[in-house]
């Protein structure tokens, strides 16, 4: 089976062509093109900017990742979109543009939910077998899910508050750094000591898998703020220690939640588990490093895609789209763009609430 991935629900347009074959799983191309200039003078992604670039990008990034796969159209066998959750206007752009292709084509048609394709990566990426435990975290979201099917997903906890992806946006902002913040606070604390400033660990006084971290970006600004009343403004060694010690919160307090949610998902799957991670915040090496510790120690198995899988892609999608469609499933003219879709409801036709 050889499926054409198309995502465009953020600040990504992506295309990818993913095979599965009696070789296992290939990712024939996987074509990014990131908007992150076009959003830098705003201080965020613009939804009304983002949507008209993916319109504009789609079918360029579906004929290079076409071209870098060697293949043209015939040669597909569906062609799979993300269908939410995301930004609704960029979302209904690769939705248009998949049913345009499949109908030209005349090709079938597969919607995919953008995190289940975050959170299936791990089986296209190491072909982890189902079930396992999946710590989801993205710049809009952050659970822990036991995955035990490509449609079976069921929630253990997760943030009450802000995406652990979205604090370290905020938090790259308040110190002046650039978009996305991950990768520049990530950075900068390499430099930093961790210690030097106080931050929270919010919810660890709670048993469960819940997380908080609009606090921390609270504590980052305080910090900032009293360090400017101080001295006029930040150094360059502020600016580090700042970013090493909140970044050292989000991991502490990500790694204890894990130990927990390994806890209650062992109470129901015996034998040796497996944890995966997955979204842009797994791009982080001090994270990964944490949770890999955190599996060691309750001896599990520990998953973690490449950086280049972890962020957006159309390779996830595309790869989540062919487990639904190697399982006969698939999507009509129909389908439609959802601003909202919770993984545990993740079947098409029952729409849910919130994050
Ligand atoms: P979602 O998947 O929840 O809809 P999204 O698609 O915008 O959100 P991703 O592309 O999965 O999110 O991840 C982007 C987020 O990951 C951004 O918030 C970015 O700052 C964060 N991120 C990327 N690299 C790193 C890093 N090295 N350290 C921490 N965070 C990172
Ligand atoms: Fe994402």
């Amino acid at each position: 089976l050889t499926l054409l991935g198309l995502e465009s629900s953020c600040d990504d347009t992506a295309a990818a062509v993913v095979r599965q074959d009696a070789k296992g799983v290939s990712i024939l191309s996987s074509v990014v093109h990131g908007q992150a200039e076009m959003h830098a003078d705003f201080g965020g992604v613009v939804p009304e900017i983002a949507a008209r670039a993916h319109a504009e990008k789609l079918d360029l990034c579906v004929i290079e990742a076409l071209d870098q796969a060697g293949l043209d159209l015939r040669d597909l066998d569906a062609v799979a979109v993300t269908a939410g959750p995301g930004l609704i206007g960029g979302v209904m752009a690769g939705v248009m543009m998949a049913k345009g292709i499949a109908l030209g084509a005349g090709l079938p048609l597969v919607g995919v939910n953008h995190l289940a394709g975050h959170a299936l990566t791990p089986r296209l990426t190491d072909g982890l077998a189902y079930p396992y435990l999946m710590l989801l975290v993205s710049g809009g979201h952050c659970q822990f899910l036991v995955v035990r099917g490509a449609e079976d997903f069921s929630r253990l906890g997760g943030t009450i508050d802000d995406a652990p992806g979205e604090a370290f946006d905020k938090s790259a902002r308040l110190l002046g750094l650039p978009q996305p913040g991950g990768p520049s606070v990530e950075a900068e604390a390499a430099k930093g000591d961790a210690k030097r400033f106080a931050f929270p660990r919010p919810l660890l006084d709670r048993p469960d898998c819940n997380l908080s971290f609009s606090g921390l970006k609270t504590a980052l600004l305080r910090a900032r703020d009293g360090i400017v009343a101080e001295k006029g403004g930040l150094t360059r060694a502020d600016r580090a220690d700042l970013c090493a010690g909140f970044q050292a919160a989000v991991a502490d307090v990500l790694a204890e939640k894990t130990r927990r949610a390994l806890r209650i998902y062992l109470e129901e799957a015996p034998g040796t588990p497996a944890l995966a991670v997955a979204g842009g915040v797994a791009a982080n090496q001090r994270i990964r490093a944490a949770l890999e510790d955190v599996a060691a120690e309750a001896g599990a198995v520990f998953t973690a895609p490449p950086l280049r899988l972890c962020t957006d892609n159309a390779a996830m999608i595309a790869y989540a789209g062919l487990e639904r469609f190697g399982a006969g499933q698939r999507d009509g003219m129909d389908l439609s763009a959802r601003p909202r879709w919770p993984l545990d409801m993740s079947r098409p036709g029952l729409v849910g609430g919130g994050r």
